[in-house]
Formats: C-alpha cells, sequence, structure tokens
C-alpha cells in the first residue's frame, strides 16, 4: 500500500517505528496534490517548500529523541477560515485577499505543537455560508467521487482533501452542518464536538453560539486522534468548557453498541429525502439492532422548526461578526484615493469584498435584528433553540445516541441549487437541530445510493459532552460494514 492510502493512525506508527520519515510522508502527499489538485480544487494555499521544512523539523524532534504524540509527522489540511500566521487566511472571501493574521487560532497552534504537518489551506463557501464551496470566492471544489458535484459546504475543501487522498486529515468547522454535510456526501467521517468542546480563537467568525471547529478523516479512529489532539478548553475562548475532553480515542477503539439504546428520529426521512439514502440509513439502523443494540423510534416534535429558526440566528449573528470587515482593519480596501469619506470607501468595500451569499446573510440578519421586528424574529428563534434542546434532553433521557440521515440527498451536480438558496439549505435540515442544542454529533459512511452510486452518510447525535458515545457507535458500524464491504467504503477516490 503506498503512503497515501494509509491511514493517519497507521501512519503515526511506522513514523514512531522509524520505518519511513516525516519527510517522505509529506512528500508523498505533495504528490498527489499536485497530481489530483487540478480537477480537485480542494486547497486554496499549498508551499511544498514550508510544507517539507515542518516534516524536516518533526524528524529532527524524533531523531533528538523527544517523546512525540501519535500524529507527528502526520499531514492535515487545515481550513483556511482559521487563522494562520504563516500563511495567507481568506475565509474564502475577496474581502481578506492580501490579509496575513497576526497571531495563529489555536486549533492551529495544537496542531503544530501535536507535530501535524500542515499542507496547505483548505476552499470553503465564503464565510463559511454555504452547503457546496460553490460560495467560495476561488471557485468550487469538486467531489472525488464524481467531478460534475459539490463536495459538501461550507469545508468542501475539507471533505475532498480527504476523499481524494490529498491528505488523510483535515479540519473543518460546523455551525449548521459544515462538517457532517461534506464528511456524508464524500463518503468520509466528520465530527461535530460539543459546542465549546474545541476553541473558537482564532476561528473567523461566522455564528459565534454555533461555530464548532472539528475533525474529517477516513476512518472513525482517525478522527477521534485528531479530535484530541485539538480539543479541550482554551481560557482565550469565553465559551470554552473548562472539562477534560471526553475519552474520545478509547470509545473509537471499544466499538461496540450492545445493550445501547439507538433512538431513531421520528421526523426525519420522510418526503424529500432520496430514497437510496432512506434505503442506506435503514439498513444502518438495522445493522446496529444486529449488533445488540436496542433501537426504538423517538419523537422529537420541534426539530421541524430548526432550519426557519437557523435562518435567523445564524443571519444575526453574522450581520453583527461582518461589521468588523470595514475597509480600514483587514485586506482589501476599495476606492481610498482621497476623494472619498471613510463611509464611502467602506461601502465600496464591502459591496466589492463581500459575495451575493454573505450580503443575503448580512441583510437578513439586520432586518431580524431592527427594532420592532426583533421580538418577532430573533426572539421567536431563540425560543424555538429551547424548545429543540429540551426535545434532546427528553430524547436522552430515553436513549444514549440518536440516528438519522446525516443529509437528504446525496451530493447533487455543481450549479443544480446555486441560484436556488431554499433548496440550498435543506441540505442541512438533520444537522442544524445539534448546532442549536450545542450537543457532539458525526456522519459516518453507510454505503452508497443505488440511484447514483454515492455516498449515503448516518448521522449519530449524543448529548453535550457525550462524544466519545458518536465515536463509540460510529466505529461499531463503520467495523461492521467493513466486513460487508471488503474493507473501507473509500478504497479509491472513483473519479481520480
Ligand atoms: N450550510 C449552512 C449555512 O449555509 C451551514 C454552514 C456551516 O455549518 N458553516 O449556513
Amino acid at each position: 500500500m503506498s503512503l497515501i492510502h494509509e491511514s493517519a493512525a497507521e501512519l503515526g506508527r511506522l513514523m514512531a517505528a522509524g520505518e519511513v520519515s516525516a519527510v517522505e510522508v509529506a512528500q508523498a502527499h505533495l504528490d498527489r496534490i499536485a497530481e489530483v489538485e487540478p480537477k480537485v480544487h480542494a486547497f486554496l494555499h499549498v508551499d511544498p517548500e514550508a510544507v517539507l521544512v515542518q516534516a524536516r523539523a518533526v524528524d529532527e524532534r524524533r531523531a533528538a529523541g523527544e517523546e512525540l504524540g501519535p500524529l507527528a509527522g502526520v499531514p492535515i489540511a487545515h481550513k483556511d477560515v482559521f487563522t494562520t500566521v504563516d500563511m495567507p487566511t481568506t475565509a474564502g472571501s475577496k474581502i481578506l485577499e492580501g490579509w496575513r493574521p497576526p497571531y495563529d487560532a489555536t486549533v492551529t497552534r495544537r496542531l503544530r505543537e501535536a507535530g501535524l504537518v500542515i499542507l496547505g489551506k483548505t476552499n470553503l463557501d465564503e464565510f463559511a455560508m454555504g452547503s457546496s464551496t460553490e460560495n467560495s470566492a476561488y471557485g468550487p471544489t469538486h467531489n472525488p467521487w464524481d467531478l460534475s458535484r459539490i463536495p459538501g459546504g461550507s469545508s468542501g475543501g475539507a471533505s475532498a482533501s480527504v476523499a481524494a487522498y490529498q491528505a488523510p486529515l483535515s479540519t473543518g468547522t460546523d455551525t449548521g452542518g459544515s462538517i457532517r454535510q461534506p464528511a456524508a456526501v464524500t463518503g468520509i467521517v466528520g465530527m461535530k464536538p460539543t459546542y465549546g468542546g474545541s476553541s473558537r480563537y482564532g476561528l473567523i467568525a461566522f455564528a459565534s453560539s454555533l461555530d464548532t471547529p472539528g475533525p474529517f478523516a477516513r476512518t472513525v479512529l482517525d478522527a477521534a486522534l485528531l479530535h484530541e489532539a485539538f480539543s479541550g478548553h482554551d481560557p482565550m475562548d469565553s465559551t470554552s468548557i473548562a472539562k477534560p475532553v471526553p475519552p474520545v480515542v478509547e470509545a473509537a477503539r471499544q466499538a461496540d453498541v450492545a445493550g445501547l439504546r439507538v433512538g431513531v428520529v421520528k421526523e426525519f426521512g420522510g418526503e424529500g429525502y432520496q430514497p437510496g439514502v432512506l434505503a442506506r440509513f435503514r439498513e444502518a439502523v438495522d445493522l446496529l439492532e444486529s449488533l445488540g443494540a436496542k433501537v426504538v423510534e423517538v419523537s422529537c416534535p420541534s426539530f421541524e422548526y430548526a432550519l426557519p429558526a437557523y435562518y435567523l440566528i445564524a443571519p444575526s449573528e453574522c450581520s453583527s461578526n461582518l461589521a468588523r470587515f470595514d475597509a480600514m482593519r483587514y485586506g482589501l480596501r476599495v476606492g481610498d484615493d482621497g476623494t472619498r469619506s471613510a463611509e464611502e470607501v467602506m461601502a465600496l468595500t464591502r459591496a466589492a469584498g463581500f459575495g451575493p451569499e454573505v450580503k443575503r446573510r448580512i441583510m437578513l440578519g439586520t432586518y431580524a435584528l431592527s427594532s420592532g421586528y426583533y421580538d418577532a424574529y430573533y426572539g421567536s428563534a431563540q425560543k424555538v433553540r429551547t424548545l429543540i434542546a429540551r426535545d434532546f434532553d427528553a430524547a436522552f433521557h430515553q436513549v444514549d445516541v440518536l440516528v438519522s440521515p446525516t443529509t437528504p440527498t446525496t451530493a447533487f451536480p455543481i450549479g443544480e441549487r446555486a441560484d436556488d438558496p431554499m433548496a440550498m439549505y435543506l441540505a442541512d435540515l438533520c444537522t442544524i437541530p445539534s448546532n442549536l442544542a450545542g450537543n457532539a454529533a458525526i456522519s459516518v459512511p453507510c454505503g452508497l445510493a443505488d440511484e447514483d452510486g454515492l455516498p449515503v452518510g448516518l448521522q449519530i447525535m449524543a448529548p453535550v459532552l457525550g462524544d466519545d458515545r458518536c465515536y463509540r457507535v460510529g466505529a461499531a458500524v463503520e467495523k461492521a460494514f467493513e466486513s460487508r464491504w471488503g474493507g473501507p467504503l473509500l478504497k479509491e477516490a472513483p473519479a481520480l
């Protein structure tokens, strides 16, 4: 097996045993990037020399006898919404073009401390707003299963890079589904940790009460190793939880569901879902039962209102967060020729620097927060948010985890929903409740839809700080399916 096909855990082991160097591992992935990147466009920035410098440093630390973690020397693709002092950070927007952040995000810093080798920055929907990566100001990313289809979003570069074997691991952020949905449609694993379980410091803010960094990988254990490497309390983030990281790696190794109570969310899976998605989902539920789980149906009646509530709360927070891009402090500045006022320069810069979806969100959010409408829109949405959290609480009194399809359809063709925001928003129907309630949720592959042969994701939701349950169930499902499929679902990137 070539180095690019190994798991992160195995690469870590090979390097620790001295069988291969971090430089060799990095070079193999750089070669793969050079080979397939013209077709995939997963990255916004790759500097091969800088990658090799990082890898050499890991080899030197090891040669000097330093005790290194399990992912030391493993390459990773980093979503371009985390600040990096030594690389550009654009958030997929023209408004940040040319900006160099003065500090590293906590997630970035922890990757470096764990000895991960950052291959580059991955493409995303502008400011993480979207479900297809088509909203990137730098062009769309293509799905490695079928290059004419979307890789999901907003972390589409992150999902595509792992599915294309350009990297064994990548980082993402999930505000409404941006890790789980791209993972589902590219046939890989993606985890949204409990809100506050991973630090937002240095993550360019979209909706601060929802934004959550998390891992992508091709195996559940790899995702857990990465989760553990960058999560945990951070005094620089006021919403960071001051508790230990749940035992996610141990849970991924445990991989059993005997006696576990699994709830199937009744509200997810009716009309509007692709038949092939529902068929694979039902098989996964049967599989869980055959592995010894107790499966029951659970009703979460407020989940129906999650999508509309999200599209009030997220744009409201976005309109406030994005006010900082005022043409004075970051990146782009348009029309500053000495004849215009600061307000005019700001208006010209924002008009030129933001794309249409970002403008739509800012307008929606500004409207929802405006005096006279605040209670009717933002206030009501916050009430719905409470009801959703209560639905989860009630459900988790009955069951240990909840399951649903991750997304109603498989990867759709590039362009199909680009002019239909409502259709685009529906991609996150099943993922949004866990963002509003802040609980943990993962997507793991559960097969290919019959109609189009494209990957389907199983979503496993656990209570706040029950992240380990997601990994335990996810790993059990992965193990059982792998013996059925004769190996992992994604053995090769089919379109490359
Ligand atoms: N697709 C959703 C949106 O456009 C979620 C995005 C995200 O999780 N960052 O808002």
